[in-house]
């Protein structure tokens, strides 16, 4: 169990507002193994996406550590941050943030395409193995519009696995869905976690939901109040 993707140690963070400061994380401590598939509630306001745009590397904190597979992050330079970003972590967000005239398969493209600089052979197929794992290889050549809200939020998956990332990071990733809908979304996040060990941290409001993952973790007014092994694992 020594081996955590994401290790964060006192994380604060404060935002300017008028000539006074507002903190909004009050030192975070939290810990998350390899392969763990952990769940981040709490009420709306207590922090969730804040926290989750420090951890994905998508803002600085005001102070602490945190550590991405090992990595301190707080000393590197942007460059490097952004390396880090786009190599171990994957984001799925409440929508999707397709690129909407471009087909499925050039969107799961994407991250390759930042990540090589032109695209290949190799990087088309990777991606249509993705498409393919999410449900979705007949609807390889679609534009994004023309993919439902679920197959949209499919697509958005497999991209956030193209670079094979070691934390996928989802914010409310079923919030815009009907309930079937992200019954399945949630069923093939569970599913990826399981065949590839990829671990997650789930931002949900959806106590069904979070009653699915291994882990619950409450915050409230930017604080951790709650962090407990969830008992009935499916699977
Ligand atoms: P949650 O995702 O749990 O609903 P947020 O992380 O979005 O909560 O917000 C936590 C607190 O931080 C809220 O009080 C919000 O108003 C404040 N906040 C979030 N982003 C900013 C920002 N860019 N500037 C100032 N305050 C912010
Ligand atoms: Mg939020």
């Amino acid at each position: 169990m020594a081996d955590p993707v994401l290790r964060l140690s006192g994380i604060r963070k404060s935002y300017q507002s008028g000539d006074s400061e507002l903190e909004v994380l009050h030192g975070i401590d939290l810990t998350l193994q390899r392969g763990e598939f952990a769940a981040l509630i709490g009420p709306s306001g207590s922090g969730k996406s804040t926290l989750l745009n420090l951890i994905g590397l998508l803002d600085r904190p005001s102070g602490g550590h945190l550590f991405i597979d090992g990595d301190e992050t707080s000393t590197l330079p942007e460059g490097e941050i952004t390396r880090l970003r786009g190599q171990r972590i994957g984001f799925v967000f409440q929508h999707h943030l397709l690129i909407p005239a471009f087909t499925a398969l050039e969107n799961v493209m994407m991250p390759l395409l930042v990540d090589r600089g032109r695209p290949d052979a190799a990087m088309r197929e990777r991606a249509a193995a993705l498409l393919a794992g999410v449900g979705l290889a007949d609807r390889a050549n679609h534009p994004a519009s023309k993919l439902s809200g679920g197959q949209q939020q499919r697509v958005a998956i497999a991209r956030a696995l193209a670079m094979r990332p070691a934390l996928v990071l989802a914010d409310e990733p079923t919030g815009n869905l009907d309930t079937h809908t992200a019954d399945d979304i949630f069923a093939l996040l569970r599913e990826v976690n399981q065949r590839e060990g990829t671990s997650f941290l789930i931002v949900t409001h959806d106590p069904r939901l979070a009653a699915r993952c291994d882990r619950i973790v409450e915050l409230v007014d930017g604080s951790i109040v709650s962090d407990r092994p969830h008992a009935e694992t499916p699977g």
